[in-house]
């Protein structure tokens, strides 16, 4: 490896770091800023510091994987907002309905799911047998017997109080589900589309939870896809 001089008025990029520093061939190098390529161990760079009188170590991270030299944390992960409402949306994929497929996700105060759902028929209630039609016979659409992800959410929920959550939802509650969220106490709702708005449903839920105090808000979008290799 190639050891080099350091010099604080041309900074210069070595190979390893430390070698440079205390290697055979170091020269002295206080009062001088050093450069290294490679982030190591919080500790040598302390011994830096200490031992040769380094001023300021300043470091590239550089992404290599197979020596494990990442010390710093990511800044593409995501955000509450995203993760949560990524939960609803995984959820959502596990519905059978072949027309709509909706998830919900219930957060607690301390960031914390506490509930997850997904629109689908109840336990016992065969797929095969029970239909998915929107359209005809009332028994014989989906709609007697479909339980929303809300509902879902809120039923698989690990607490009865849900008085501090908030619940993530896919799309915006009808009114049957905007009943039971108020009754549970949830006075926050963050909904990924209203595809529904103009329906008498979504009136009818809207109307309730402005007079129960419940906001309900859009989820902002932050235009970033992620893909999942299952
Ligand atoms: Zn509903």
């Amino acid at each position: 490896m190639e050891r080099r001089t350091l010099h604080q008025e041309e900074p210069l990029f070595c190979g390893r770091g430390i070698d440079s520093a205390f290697g055979p061939d170091a020269v002295g190098c206080g009062g001088c800023p050093f450069w290294v390529l490679l982030l190591f161990s919080l500790l040598a760079m302390k011994m830096l510091q200490l031992l040769a009188g380094v001023t300021a170590v300043g470091f590239s991270v550089m992404h290599d994987k197979n020596k494990g030299y990442e010390k710093m944390k990511r800044t593409d992960y995501l955000l509450w907002d995203e993760y949560f409402m990524g939960v609803a949306l995984l959820s959502a994929q596990r519905s059978k309905d072949p027309s709509t497929q909706v998830g919900a996700c219930i957060v607690d105060s301390k960031n914390k799911i506490v509930g997850v759902g997904y629109n689908g028929f109840p336990l016992g209630c065969d797929d095969d047998d029970l239909p998915w039609d929107r359209e005809g016979d009332f028994l014989e659409t989906k709609y007697p017997y479909v339980c929303h992800a809300e509902l879902n959410a809120v039923l698989n929920s690990t607490r009865i109080d849900l008085s501090d959550c908030k619940i993530y939802t896919t799309l915006f509650p009808c009114h049957e589900c905007s009943k039971v969220l108020i009754q549970t106490g949830i006075k926050n709702i963050i909904y990924y589309e209203d595809k529904y708005a103009d329906t008498e449903s979504v009136k009818a839920a809207k109307r309730m939870l402005d007079q129960a105090n419940v906001a309900y808000n859009w989820y902002t979008q932050n235009k970033r896809t992620m893909s999942l290799d299952l």
